[in-house]
């Protein structure tokens, strides 16, 4: 079985400063760093280091030659992802001030560049029972759910980030839900402080086929379906950056799913990776490989 993530490929410019620039003002950077990331990159990353057989698509442009050598280097095979010389790839441009507090300008570049034909030719490579992983942060989403789901792949969504896209998608062909209190219940147009089991039943209730994951940072994760709803804690560790726990708890529980591995077990052994990258700083750099895991 394969596993395709078909999503976002960032560079990610932080810029550290005494404060975050005002209107008018022009100050000095007192360090750059570039990292790699994007939902899509990340989670991509975690499925494969969790042992899936994982591909990438999406769209970079001639500068994203980084993105693709940290997905090969994490085993990811990179061969779908398109290079469109008239776009550059998506990045962020990140202010993040002494205390810690940032501004981003996110431009979406190539991930918005996502054509129908590219999304054929895709998916032509998978066939019914492969998996396939959606976050939002790419175009052309409502048009990848629709064919996928006519060909017979699993579909795992993300709804990250929320907005009217995901509201307007057909969620039906939807096997997957995995997400957070606050998308939630923004899917359900309720309070963000709706207790989780209401949140559950509410997501039941509206998509009964669907199986779901509630992530609730580190309260731990819920798993919810027709016949069963099981709880998991978090791992408590000391916190150094939650980027990318979600990301991280995602491809894991994916991965361990589609290993055969039990619902119980895959969301334990989410958990153990998400709790490991929270230990750590980064995103992509901080997802840990399956050994870590395992002797976590
Ligand atoms: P993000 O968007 O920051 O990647 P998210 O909102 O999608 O995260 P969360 O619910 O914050 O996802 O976290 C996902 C999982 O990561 C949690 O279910 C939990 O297992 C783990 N986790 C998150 N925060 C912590 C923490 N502080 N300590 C231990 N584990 C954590």
């Amino acid at each position: 079985m394969k596993l395709l993530v078909f999503g976002s490929l960032n560079i990610d410019n932080t810029y550290d400063v005494d404060h975050t620039v005002k209107q008018g003002e022009t100050i000095s950077s007192l360090a750059l760093n570039t990292y790699c990331g994007g939902k899509g990159l990340n989670q991509a990353i975690a499925v494969s280091k969790a042992g899936a057989d994982t591909y990438h698509a999406g769209c970079i442009g001639t500068d994203g030659n980084d993105l693709v050598q940290i997905l090969k280097d994490a085993g990811v095979h990179t061969e779908l992802i398109k290079v469109d010389p008239s776009v550059r790839s998506g990045h962020t441009i990140i202010q993040r001030d002494k205390d810690g507090d940032n501004c981003i300008i996110l431009y979406g570049g190539a991930n918005q560049a996502i054509t129908k034909d590219y999304v054929d030719k895709v998916l032509t490579h998978f066939e019914a029972g492969d998996f396939l992983i959606l976050q939002n942060e790419i175009n052309e989403l409502a048009y990848i759910v629709e064919k996928a789901a006519e060909r017979g792949l699993q579909v795992v969504l993300n709804p990250s980030p929320m907005n009217e896209i995901i509201t307007g998608l057909d969620l039906s062909k939807v096997s997957y839900l995995i997400l957070n209190e606050i998308e939630a219940s923004q899917i359900l147009d309720v309070a963000e402080d709706t207790d989780p089991d209401q949140l559950l039943d509410g997501l039941m209730e509206k998509f009964p086929s669907m199986k779901i994951v509630l992530t609730l940072g580190k309260k731990g994760s819920v798993y919810c379906d027709q016949t069963k709803r099981l709880a998991q804690s978090s791992f408590s560790v000391p916190v150094v950056d939650t980027t990318g726990a979600g990301d991280t708890f995602l491809g894991y529980f994916i991965a361990s799913i589609t290993s055969g591995m039990e619902v119980a077990a895959a969301l334990e052994r989410a958990s153990k990776a998400a709790a490991i990258a929270v230990g750590s700083a980064g995103a992509a750099q901080a997802i840990p490989t399956a050994d870590a895991v395992e002797r976590f």
